[in-house]
């Protein structure tokens, strides 16, 4: 019982949070002007210092990645263009580096393919 309770107040706080970020960062999807809703959002990375907030539209699927900077209150967004999905950007932002085997693979994979050139 009590558990459940807990687990609703978190969500309530989440959403409280997401609501502040609509509030602040933005309202509106930059391409088509749909009001984004808090199912809208998901927090990528959170600190104390800054946050990083992926907005998804409904309506247009048009998709951007917003930083706030908690301390100044300023926020800055640019569109996602990739396709990886928030959950694959959000797995890729915990990885403090990139190995240099992946690059070498990657690198190999690429030169492999006739239409690219590298
Ligand atoms: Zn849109």
């Amino acid at each position: 019982m009590t558990n459940k309770r807990g687990n609703k107040d978190k969500q309530k706080n989440n959403s409280d949070h997401l609501k502040f970020f609509i509030e602040t960062i933005a309202k509106f999807c930059d391409k088509c002007g749909s009001p984004y809703s808090v199912d809208n959002l998901q927090i990528i990375k959170e600190n104390d210092f800054s946050s990083i907030i992926h907005f998804s539209c409904n309506n247009c699927k048009s998709r951007h990645i917003a930083t706030f900077v908690k301390p100044l209150g300023v926020s800055s967004r640019m569109p996602v263009n990739s396709d990886l999905t928030v959950d694959e950007i959000s797995k890729f932002s915990r990885e403090k580096e990139v190995l240099v085997d992946d690059i070498l693979s990657i690198y190999s994979l690429l030169s492999k393919d006739p239409i690219i050139k590298i």
